[in-house]
């Protein structure tokens, strides 16, 4: 028996369902909408402060998103495909903040430069190349590049100190880009949601199961884990953004479109030091370059978080396995997500992928001294007893079939959507919560506009973000403008004085 009948049902507050659920809201004040969470609070999986690095993935520092070619040359693809998605992210979170659906910036958003850092000739020159293809553009011409070490101590003196003075080293960096904190955007807004009529947000509400029903919409079972009472709600449209939790009830719903997936669950760990007189001293994400062998999300960075208003430092990831799904999920996840339809691109997966079972059977052997060791690479006055280790959320990675392989394993993010639009689930976690908005657009687009017939909504898109529709790639104006916009509204023009505070403190700190 129904206990609720609604037209959107988002599984799961983390920075997805919170992100579509603003924005269906804002399309459409009088739709009825039902967020359900198993946990008890919001966005206390993926989404959190600490489960995840809080980078505004904006490309000015990832260095695995612009790969060299065989010819030595730098594909430079994906690293603007993720500036404009950040970009548009950054326009829908400032029109909310304009609309004061979200509170002032400070408290989800700040401004952290980006940079990149290597060493060894070799890298200098990647870095070199990297510098001059992507700073041609509009996107990255405010990227500076610099091999003098006086310079690279101003931007980052814990990195510079005490370095042997012959090892060639080289950085870039840009002054705005920024530290999220996700799960603060998403309690932020569920907290807005709740505040309109027509939308409810059920706690503590875990899905069992879901059935189609024969006029198109879904029952969706929940287990009330406080009381141990079930419930049915009838929705027309479900929304799986329930992170690791979103592959088995892709499964449940039975959609062909979401037959052959499976899912490899890698955890993450940081080190993180909160001593003061440490962390005053860094003021930036500093990102270097992965390990030959490892995956593509393990690329090791130093980074300052700003978390609930502390500063602290943050460095990893090193990655862990297990087979949860989910942080606060069960050992029985992998093995129970394992089906007929894909069992064949997992056994595939295991077989090709030797070098990343090597890389997580020697990341999860390490000792607290070896990631210290590992850290020295960036920090090399860095002291075992500073430095405390922290567990991260999970990231399920996708497998799915492939006609040569019979399987592969993607670190990216997908969206599956059922042909008739009724429901749509997100897999992968990379580039993740940055592009949140533009991956959930895309889901309004197939799964309300072209379907739905909300064909009007598009006007009501582009007044919430400038760009829609349009490439900030091919038009440097709208960029200039749009980003003039989005620094000054989320306030994160680059403060000088901030940098001036970080060599003072260092100043201080080496005397
Ligand atoms: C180590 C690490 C580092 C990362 N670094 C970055 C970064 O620097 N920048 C970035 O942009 N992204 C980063 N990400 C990715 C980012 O965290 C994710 O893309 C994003 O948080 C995913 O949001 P979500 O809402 O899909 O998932 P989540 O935040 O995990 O939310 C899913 C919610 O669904 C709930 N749920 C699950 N199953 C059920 C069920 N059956 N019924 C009801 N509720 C359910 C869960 O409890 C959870 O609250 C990182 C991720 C990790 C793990």
């Amino acid at each position: 028996m129904t206990t609720k009948t609604v037209d959107v049902l988002l599984v799961g507050a983390g920075a997805m369902s919170t992100t579509l659920g603003m924005l269906l809201k804002q399309l459409d004040p009088e739709l009825k909408i039902c967020m359900v969470e198993r946990l008890d609070y919001v966005a206390h999986e993926s989404s959190d402060g600490w489960n995840n690095a809080g980078t505004g993935h904006a490309a000015y520092c990832e260095l695995n998103y612009t790969p060299q070619k065989p010819d030595g040359s730098i594909d430079t693809t994906k690293a603007f495909n993720i500036n404009a998605a950040f970009e548009v992210s950054l326009q829908f979170w400032s029109y909310l903040v304009k609309q004061n659906a979200l509170p002032s910036p400070r408290q989800f958003i700040n401004p952290t430069p980006h940079m990149s850092f290597v060493w060894g000739e070799e890298n200098v020159e990647f870095l070199r190349k990297r510098h001059a293809a992507l700073s041609a553009h509009p996107a990255f011409a405010d990227m500076e590049y610099s091999e003098d070490p006086a310079v690279l101590r101003e931007w980052m003196p814990l990195v510079m100190q005490d370095r042997n003075p012959a090892d060639k080293v080289a950085a870039t960096r840009v002054g705005y880009g920024s530290d999220v904190n996700f799960g603060e955007l998403a309690r932020a807004m569920a907290k807005y949601l709740g505040t309109q009529p027509d939308f409810d947000l059920l706690l503590s509400r875990i899905v069992k199961d879901l059935d189609k029903q024969s006029d198109g919409s879904w029952n969706v079972v929940l287990k009330n884990t406080e009381t141990g009472a079930s419930e049915t709600i009838n929705s027309k449209f479900v929304f799986l953004g329930a992170g690791g939790g979103a592959l088995p009830l892709l499964q449940k719903s039975g959609i062909e479109e979401g037959a052959g997936y499976g899912g490899f669950p890698v955890s993450g760990q940081w080190l993180v030091c909160k001593k003061p007189e440490i962390v005053e001293r860094h003021l930036a994400k500093v990102y270097g370059k992965a390990p030959i062998g490892a995956p593509p999300m393990s690329v090791p960075h130093l980074d300052t978080r700003i978390i609930d208003g502390q500063r602290a430092l943050l460095f990893g990831p090193f990655a862990g396995f297990t087979t949860k799904f989910l942080k606060q999920g069960s050992f029985l996840d992998l093995p129970l997500s394992i089906r007929p339809g894909n069992i064949k691109p997992m056994l595939s997966v295991a077989m090709h992928n030797m070098d990343l079972t090597r890389y997580l059977i020697s990341e999860v052997m390490q000792s607290h001294g070896s990631r210290v060791e590992a850290l020295r690479n960036f920090f090399p006055n860095a002291k075992d007893e500073d430095w405390t280790l922290s567990h991260a959320g999970q990231r399920v990675q996708i497998i799915k079939k492939d006609a040569d392989k019979g399987g592969k394993l993607e670190f990216g993010t997908e969206v599956i959507t059922a042909a008739d639009g009724s429901i749509a689930a997100l897999l992968g976690a990379s580039p993740g919560a940055s592009t949140a908005v533009g991956t959930m657009i895309s889901i309004v687009e197939k799964c309300f506009i072209k379907i739905g017939g909300h064909s009007d909504w598009t006007a009501r898109i582009k007044e919430m973000i400038p760009s829609y529709g349009e490439s900030l790639n091919d038009n440097p104006e709208l960029l200039k403008r749009v980003r003039a916009y989005t620094l000054s509204t989320l306030q994160l023009q680059e403060q000088k004085e901030t940098l001036a505070q970080v060599q003072q403190a260092d100043t201080r700190q080496s005397a």
